[in-house]
């Protein structure tokens, strides 16, 4: 099957510091891969790596089959990215924010509105369009950053603690959401957090731990016969 998305030995120092020890998986189109870890695991370091933002000190990424080092421009163009800090333009309205980021990257016009309305089908918004965004709650307002890193159509999608600041109900809303998007649209995805009850018994788990994989799997064939969240603390030594 065509990999949406290929991690293969990466290894990222600060300094001294090794935050990433030669990590690899791999994820196949379609999927749904929760990635699993305490604070300072290295999830953000990794999340800046994909989209990026630092160059690792050995390794390659592969996004749809192009190599992130070698044709970044093909490699970028097929990832989406919900960043943990929200940026949004409070005072302008849902459609005005996503028309913005449209055209950044290059649609325009028809193409642009076309794009606009299936991305925000997509995480149930549409009604919303001509909303301010001000007037949405929170939950509302992380399904449209949703939309807006979907506008370009991407093959993977990229979510770093999505769910932060969010109450139980409405993060259980998004995680389905998201869920949805791999299993019905065929996004592959890769959802970074800490929180073990975002994790569902058939997604691919990656857990990670100081830098270093400690298991990659089905959930459910992680887990065994032990809850999960035990699991989890045996693996990473007892929590944050
Ligand atoms: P996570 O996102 O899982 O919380 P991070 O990727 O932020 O983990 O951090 C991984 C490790 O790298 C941690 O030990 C953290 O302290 C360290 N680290 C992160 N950023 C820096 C930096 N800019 N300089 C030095 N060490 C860093």
């Amino acid at each position: 099957m065509t990999s949406g998305l290929d991690v293969r030995g990466i290894t990222h120092r600060y300094g001294k510091k090794t935050a990433l020890n030669d990590i690899g998986f791999s994820l196949d189109k379609g999927t749904f891969c929760a990635l699993l870890g305490p604070n300072g695991a290295g999830k953000s370091t990794l999340f800046s790596i994909l989209t990026r933002l630092f160059v690792p000190d050995a390794g390659e990424v592969m996004i749809a089959g192009h190599s992130l080092a070698r044709e970044p421009g093909k490699a970028l163009a097929r990832i989406g990215v919900v960043f943990q800090q929200p940026t949004l333009d409070l005072d302008l309205t849902v459609r005005r924010n996503l028309k913005y980021f449209a055209a950044l990257h290059g649609l325009a016009g028809k193409d642009a509105d076309r794009r606009i309305e299936t991305s925000l089908e997509q995480v149930n918004m549409a009604e919303r369009a001509g909303e301010k965004v001000r007037a949405l709650n929170g939950g509302h307002r992380r399904r449209m950053e949703i939309a807006r890193a979907l506008l370009h159509d991407p093959v993977v999608l990229l979510l770093d603690e999505p769910t932060v600041g969010l109450d139980a109900e409405t993060r259980n809303s998004i995680t389905g959401h998201v869920h949805n998007l791999a299993s019905e649209q065929g996004l592959t995805v890769l959802w970074a957090t800490h929180l073990v009850d975002e994790v569902r018994a058939n997604d691919q788990l990656v857990v990670l731990h100081e830098g270093r994989i400690q298991a990659d799997g089905s959930a459910a064939e992680i887990a065994g016969d032990t809850p999960l969240q035990a699991r989890f603390l045996e693996m990473t030594g007892g929590g944050e």
